[in-house]
């Protein structure tokens, strides 16, 4: 069970506690180059714990949206290293080191991914900053790191953190480049699950087998899409192919600036309306709402 609730009424900020139920919330919905929504990442909230799933670019901007900044949100989990999922990171580092009296945010982050994330992404930014610092400052200089542990479930390797009261697997994805047939050959990506009950894609190409794979298990799941064909997302008409029983309980995010003008990207050949609720999904993913599950 879970309901749709308005947060931030009379422009007061979002707490990052809850009662206990598990709350989502997308501080953005759209696509990398989003100007009319911001770009999708999203806030896990129970208890007195929180995550933040990827700071892009717009993040830090995202999170004034709703009264919230990268000193308050205490906990990163960065997917991968497409700029609209680590582009605020930098800004998360050098504002919790530099503000006095801020104390180091966490991340959780595998160790092969926090090599790549700091040597190929947010080094460049954050090396050397210090007259006196004696050595080029590391990621850990930065984050206190928590580290997910590997498991194993239905034959596959997946990672999982528990987090307070919410319990994340992590899942590779195959998201770039888009000549990969396996995420074996592909960059680092990644997906979550949440307690079980909501399944966040990641971003990732169409692979219909994933979904599927959560389908049984999550209650409410948000696939990123696409609004054409091709490239290194899902395309709606991609995901129009996945039986009934799964898109009835997911909701698609990601979505480029046009997605309420289905007249710039359905035409005659597609058989589907372009609307998310006629064509069998729950819908768009809202931004700035609260995706409140019950116990
Ligand atoms: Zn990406």
């Amino acid at each position: 069970m879970y309901e749709v609730n308005e947060i931030c009424k009379d422009g007061e900020s979002l707490p990052l506690t809850t009662d206990g139920r598990l709350r989502v919330v997308f501080i953005g919905t759209g696509s990398a180059f989003a100007k009319r929504r911001r770009q999708s990442n999203m806030l896990i909230i129970q208890g007195d714990h929180h995550v933040l799933v990827d700071c892009g670019t717009q993040g830090p901007l995202a999170l004034t949206d709703i009264g919230l900044n990268v000193l308050k949100v205490r906990c990163y989990l960065p997917t991968h290293s497409h700029a609209d999922h680590i582009g605020g990171l930098e800004e998360v580092a050098l504002m919790n080191r530099y503000t006095p009296n801020s104390t180091k945010p966490q991340m959780i982050v595998l160790r092969d991914y926090q090599d790549s994330l700091w040597t190929k992404s947010l080094s460049g930014g954050a090396e050397f900053c210090e007259a006196n610092q004696g050595r080029p400052l590391q990621l850990a200089d930065f984050f206190e790191i928590l580290r997910p542990k590997s498991i194993q479930f239905d034959g596959r390797k997946f990672w999982e953190y528990q987090h307070g009261p919410i319990k994340i697997d992590i899942m590779r994805t195959r998201h770039f480049p888009d000549t990969a047939i396996s995420v074996d050959e592909s960059q680092w990506c990644s997906g979550v699950m949440i307690n079980n009950k909501v399944w966040i894609s990641g971003d990732t190409m169409f692979d219909a087998d994933y979904p599927a794979r959560f389908a049984e298990i999550a209650e409410i799941m948000f696939h990123d899409c696409q609004l054409f064909y091709g490239g290194v997302h899902a395309s709606y008409q991609e995901l129009m192919t996945l039986p009934t029983s799964i898109r009835e309980k997911m909701f698609l995010y990601h979505y480029g600036d046009n997605w309420d003008k289905p007249e710039t990207w359905v035409n005659d050949t597609h058989e589907f309306s372009g609307d998310p609720v006629k064509d069998g999904f729950l819908g768009w993913a809202e931004q700035q709402v609260a995706y409140d599950f019950l116990p």
